[in-house]
């Protein structure tokens, strides 16, 4: 149900961050895809998230957190709710910093970019990041996702993470943090928190040599992948010791088209948003994608991409 005029009058008076109305999810998606959101509000600090949170149980109105929206797919229709975007109070990097000879541990705003964090790493010689700086998503999506790349995921680097709901701020340590491919087994369970601060551990390296290891994946990525274009990333997630863009790819897929949602020639797992492709558009062609791999390969897909409606 779309927001009420009190509700959204309520929201005004309790909000200190921006708030957007009918705001085009397709502006805050990679896929360039995706209907206006009744709300979108972007917070400036932990207290104003909790009065927003507060006021969501209170007013009962649905919320969904956004990163960088790399990783979703938002409905043509669009949201009915508020979408939360984490603003300037959670994008500090380098908050709390412990040093020792190897190795040193800082706090990270859960609205930073990982491409940022993972420069910032760079400049100041902390190894253990640089997988990252091509993923185009925040700290905190990173965590939610367990983002990876190269072999390396944030479960190699996060040690803590700050959770904030609508009555407490609690820190979960690593042990109980449940890192798997492409989860974090603990989120999974509270989908009425937001992951606010994450705490990481890093080795001290040579500067240049970490610059140069970025350089070298950034290149990698953008021979690999289609770069640039409007997409999610990859669509769906690995099966155990075998690549979906593989599977999908002998299938004979690459180029397969539904409206303007096409399977990318250059990467078989992702697709690619040619234009004007629809929330549906991408929906048919993921379903096209996992019949035709389940009756060549047997195996059936699961989707990395969150849906958003
Ligand atoms: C070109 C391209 C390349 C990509 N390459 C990779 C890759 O190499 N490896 C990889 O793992 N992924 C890759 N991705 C996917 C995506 O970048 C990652 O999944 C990323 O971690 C998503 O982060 P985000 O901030 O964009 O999260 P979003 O996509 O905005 O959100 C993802 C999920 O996390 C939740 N969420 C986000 N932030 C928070 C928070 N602070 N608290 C609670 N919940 C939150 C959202 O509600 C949603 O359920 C790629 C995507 C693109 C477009």
């Amino acid at each position: 149900m779309a927001l009420s005029s009190s509700q959204k009058a309520v929201l005004t008076g309790a909000v200190r961050g921006k708030i957007r109305w009918d705001a085009p999810l397709s502006e805050w998606t990679t896929y360039r895809i995706g209907g206006p959101a009744d709300a979108l509000v972007t917070l400036l600090d932990v207290e104003d998230l909790q009065e927003l949170l507060r006021l969501c149980v209170s007013q009962q109105m649905r919320w969904k957190l956004l990163g960088w929206g790399s990783n979703i797919l938002a409905a043509d229709e669009g949201y009915r709710g508020i979408v939360i975007v984490l603003g300037d109070g959670f994008k500090y990097i380098g908050r709390d910093r412990q040093d020792d000879e190897e190795s040193t541990l800082v706090k990270n705003g859960a609205g930073v970019s990982l491409a940022k964090l993972s420069s910032w790493c760079g400049d100041i010689g902390l190894s253990g990041f640089e997988f990252a700086s091509g993923i185009p998503g925040t700290v905190g999506g990173g965590v939610v996702m367990n983002a990876g790349a190269w072999g390396r995921s944030m479960a190699d680097v996060v040690t803590g993470i700050e959770l904030v709901d609508h009555e407490k701020i609690e820190i979960i340590n690593e042990e109980h943090l449940g890192f798997s491919y492409r989860t974090c087994r603990a989120l999974v369970g509270r989908k009425h928190s937001v992951v606010t601060g994450v705490t990481m551990c890093f080795k001290k390296a040579d500067p240049e040599q970490i610059r140069e290891t970025i350089r070298t994946l950034k290149e990698k990525r953008q021979q690999r992948q289609p770069y640039g274009k409007p997409t999610c990333g990859s669509v769906f997630k690995n099966p155990e010791g075998i690549s979906a863009g593989r599977l999908i790819d002998e299938a004979g897929l690459k180029g397969l088209r539904i409206g303007d949602a096409e399977v990318s020639t250059k990467h078989a797992n992702f697709i690619e948003n040619c234009g004007k492709a629809t929330a549906r558009d991408v929906q048919a062609l993921m379903d096209e994608i996992r019949n035709k791999v389940l009756q060549t390969s047997g195996v059936d897909l699961i989707p990395e991409v969150q849906f958003l409606s």
